[in-house]
């Protein structure tokens, strides 16, 4: 399988290359040529399989000629025998019509471990083929940080340098990162949010100099490799509810438009999924994006679902891609005036086939609601995320099975939870003692000069 660019220009990679390179040359995303599809003969037959067999099945399509099957067999019986339950994302049906599926079962307690747990297996068995060093850059609002870095910790081959917004994420999401304290793990708050987190590291990858000397590695949605993980998991939750013979619909609590673009590729190759609900709380361009066309930043407006506190979603450019007729000239002129102006009015012509998504904004009080209601009339304890997509789920009138994404477990994020329902979630057991543990992290201020010395200054001292 090759991989192209979404602003066309850079060159075409296979999926080891497009793995290592993150962002493309040219500042776009690397997306496959082409949608490998299943007949639903294919899909049917994967019905009842272990987590890990649909795993293979999905991702070979997209890692021919760099991970064969025995390779990906191997690579994700190691990522998912970390998770704590037997089914890895298992999915729970909450009343006649909805259903959460659970994805915060990895070592993190959020969704990312799914993807970071085998991104990391997989850069390991890359760098060891190459004898290749990298330096993974990364921007987080939280949970790609934690997740990233328990996959990466004292991995050979693999230095992390990952960019928090200082005082923006939760004690439990800094001390996930910050506690981990293995020589090649290096945290750092800087003084701004995650867009700005977000756009250092964007930088860092467009400076051709600096790339030069450290040859960077994303581990943000970017990488491709992450989405693909992301893909299996609406496969195995959509044949436990009768697909291929009957269509499913998702509500994803979404940022960066990573999980539910995952959703995107899995109705590409065949999977019948009637609609795909884009939840987002007030910081809700992507509601407005797809809405009306409106594809405009606002300040960022920090929530109790800080995950989901960003207004530049850079896998959507992933879909304007496909949106666009997969004309690279078009979607890097349209990204261009994005970035200068912070607008863009998208054309009629691609919203109107962007029928799959639905969209619904979420506020505070119904988050909180929501999170009463799951409380009393399921049992379930939600995190303020899960909670988005559910409220979004609950407002959406198609007669599908909807399934809700629930992205995090409840105690990353206590002190929401708590005040909405008098309840404090309690870390799972392994994870008891992290409010004890020693933290280790660096404050620096939000520009791309001080974060490259700092990377620069560490990799001296190595
Ligand atoms: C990252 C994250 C999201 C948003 O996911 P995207 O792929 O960026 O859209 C939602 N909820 C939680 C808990 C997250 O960690």
């Amino acid at each position: 399988m090759r991989y192209v660019s979404t602003r066309g220009v850079a060159p075409i990679l296979d999926f080891e290359a497009a793995t290592l390179a993150g962002l493309a040359s040219d500042g776009g995303l690397y997306v496959p040529e082409t949608w490998p599809r299943f007949s639903e003969a294919e899909i049917a037959a994967m019905a009842g399989l272990p987590y890990v067999e649909v795993a293979v099945r999905v991702c070979q399509r997209f890692t021919a000629g760099s991970l064969d099957e025995a390779a990906l067999r191997t690579i994700f019986t190691a990522a998912y025998g970390r998770f704590a339950h037997a089914a890895v994302v298992p999915l729970k049906q909450l009343d006649h019509r909805h259903w959460l599926l659970e994805l915060f079962h990895g070592p993190t307690l959020a969704f990312k471990d799914v993807a970071l747990q085998a991104l990391g297996l997989v850069f390991e068995r890359f760098l060891a083929q190459s004898g290749q060093h990298i330096t993974v850059i990364g921007a987080t609002s939280g949970d790609t940080g934690s997740a990233a870095i328990d996959a990466l910790a004292g991995r050979s081959g693999v230095e992390v340098y990952m960019l928090h917004p200082h005082g923006r994420v939760s004690e439990v999401q800094r001390r996930q990162m910050t506690t981990v304290l293995d020589g090649n793990i290096h945290n750092v708050a800087i003084e701004g949010n995650f867009d700005d987190a977000q756009a250092i590291v964007k930088a860092m990858f467009n400076d051709a100099a600096f790339a030069a000397r450290f040859p960077l590695a994303a581990v943000n949605s970017i990488n491709w490799a992450r989405l693909l993980f992301q893909v299996v998991y609406y496969f195995t939750s959509a044949l436990s509810l009768g697909a291929p013979h009957r269509a499913v619909a998702y509500a994803v609590p979404t940022g960066n438009f990573g999980d539910v673009f995952a959703g995107y590729v899995a109705a590409q190759m065949g999977l019948p999924i009637e609609r795909l609900v884009v939840a987002t709380n007030r910081n809700d361009i992507l509601h407005r994006a797809l809405t009306s066309g409106d594809y405009s930043a606002g300040t960022v407006a920090p929530t109790d679902a800080p995950s989901m506190d960003i207004q530049v979603s850079s896998n959507f450019e992933r879909l304007l891609f496909d949106l666009s007729g997969r004309d690279g000239a078009a979607l890097a002129a349209a990204m261009a005036e994005f970035e200068a102006t912070k607008k863009l009015a998208l054309p009629q012509a691609w919203l109107a086939k962007a029928g799959l998504f639905s969209s619904a904004r979420v506020d505070a009080d119904e988050m909180a609601d929501t999170m009463r209601w799951a409380l009393a009339h399921t049992g379930e304890l939600l995190d303020p995320h899960t909670a988005i997509g559910l409220a979004a789920a609950r407002r959406d009138t198609g007669n599908a099975p909807m399934v809700t994404l629930a992205t995090a477990h409840p105690a990353k994020f206590p002190a929401a939870v708590q005040s909405a329902t008098g309840v404090h979630p309690d870390l799972p057991a392994r994870l008891a003692d992290l409010m004890t543990r020693t933290e280790r992290y660096d404050i620096a201020p939000a520009n791309l000069q001080a974060i490259e010395a700092y990377v620069a200054e560490r990799a001296r001292a190595k």
